[in-house]
């Protein structure tokens, strides 16, 4: 295979419950995590959203579905030929990783969501991360029936009737339903056959200027390296739209907070492409889809910790205005999901009001706002850190209900 089709084109989120086999069929499906990235990118960003690459490849001569693998050889020991490679993007499936989740929506292209057949539909996060999908717009949608390998057909029916039942009426509602094995690998074939009809690649505009969301931002450098070795800091994240080569300016927004004579701003930084790497592979153009990690000539200081995480880079002159307020309209759930049934707080969605802190996802940025203004269906919001978003942008909305933080809606910004 030639690197220019080994570079994923379309990232795939995996959501669903925790403990349903999302990993599992991630590692099912792409081989080893390993490999995939420096030992830096991939040390940081597993943590939060786990990106792995996978080549379906088919063999030839072979009817679909059955033609479909991931492995190089085909079972009569011929060689299997890629067909696409795509990017698994693993949410987090813990309840208070919620946020990352629907930062990691905001660069899924569809998404595969894993209930367990084990267990009844739905629970909490399989409930909640599909409200997020349906919030978010997204569409393209394969539902893995995973652990069928522990249960027998009566049980498997059920449970497949009740995912029928459990996603009537939502974004997922025509969704494919397919029985598998994450561990046993069994039914991988029919599970690549409904992703690939089910989550093309979107068409793109290789001539837009480039939009990168960053999700992890690092310094790779060892500690203690001389100046000489200096590596300049490293932002991690997914291209949305355009093209970046290495050579090419790059702005990135908000930047940086800087204090002058007791004032303090945001002030973009800009930079240079000094490397790209995409996928597992140094390139010197990346194109959207999978993991970017864009070396630049940035003072690693700067990019150390994740300091540019949730923020946007592109070329300079060309991004949306940081805001540290922003008007939105706003659309709320019906009620609470999500919900343990031993977890106290309302379970009604009340109407936002002045004065309320929330926590707003707005691309891969997740910052509190304070309500300082709310109507029916829009209010204001003044941040403690400020995003970098255009008018007509998707926010996720959420307050806290009891311990923790609640989705409650989508807001538009005006
Ligand atoms: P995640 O939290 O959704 O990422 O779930 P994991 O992939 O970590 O899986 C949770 C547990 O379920 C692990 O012990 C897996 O080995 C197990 N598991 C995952 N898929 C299957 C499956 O298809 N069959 C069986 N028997 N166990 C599975
Ligand atoms: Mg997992």
């Amino acid at each position: 295979m030639t690197e220019a089709n080994t570079q994923p084109e379309v990232n795939i989120g995996l959501v669903g419950h925790v403990d349903h086999g999302k990993t599992t069929l991630v590692q099912a499906l792409s081989g080893s995590w390993t490999d995939q990235h420096s030992e830096e990118m991939k040390r940081g960003i597993s943590i939060r959203l786990g990106y792995a690459d996978a080549t379906f490849r088919r063999c030839p001569g072979v009817d679909e579905p059955e033609c479909y693998t991931v492995d190089e050889e085909c079972e009569d020991g011929s060689a299997s030929e890629p067909v696409r490679t795509v990017s698994f993007v693993d949410a987090p499936g813990h309840e208070t990783l919620m946020a990352t989740m629907l930062s990691g929506a905001s660069i899924m292209d569809g998404a595969v969501l894993v209930v367990s057949a084990t267990e009844d539909v739905p629970q909490a996060q399989t409930e909640e991360h599909l409200m997020a999908l349906d919030l978010i717009g997204i569409e393209n949608i394969v539902i893995a029936q995973n652990k069928v390998d522990l249960v027998d057909r009566d049980r498997a029916v059920d449970n497949y009737e009740q995912i029928r039942e459990f996603v009537e009426g939502t974004v997922a509602e025509d969704a494919p339903i397919v029985p598998v094995s994450a561990q046993q690998e069994v039914n991988m074939d029919l599970l690549i056959d409904a992703v690939e009809s089910e989550i093309p690649t979107p068409d793109r505009d290789p001539d837009e200027s480039a939009r990168m969301y960053a999700a992890r931002s690092f310094d790779i450098n060892r500690p203690g390296a001389s100046a000489e070795d200096l590596k300049g800091g490293v932002v991690g994240g997914s291209l949305v739209r355009g093209e970046l080569s290495v050579g090419d300016g790059l702005e990135i927004r908000p930047g940086r907070e800087v204090d002058e004579e007791g004032q303090t701003e945001w002030r973009p930084l800009e930079t240079t492409v000094r490397s790209l790497q995409a996928g597992s592979n140094d390139v010197e153009t990346a194109r959207p889809g999978g993991l970017l990690g864009v070396g630049t000539g940035l003072d690693p200081s700067l990019t150390k910790g994740d300091a540019l995480a949730g923020q946007v880079a592109g070329e300079p002159g060309t991004l949306p205005p940081t805001r540290e307020e922003f008007e939105m309209t706003v659309d709320l759930l019906d009620r609470v999901v999500g919900k343990e049934d031993d977890e106290s707080g309302e379970s009604d969605i009340e109407e936002i009001s002045t004065g309320e802190p929330l926590m707003l996802t707005v691309g891969t940025a997740t910052t509190v706002g304070a309500v300082t203004s709310a109507r029916d269906g829009e209010c204001e919001v003044s941040l403690k850190r400020p995003v970098c978003a255009e008018a007509g942008a998707q926010i996720a909305i959420n307050r806290r209900v009891g311990a923790r933080w609640r989705l409650i809606g989508v807001g538009t910004l005006t």
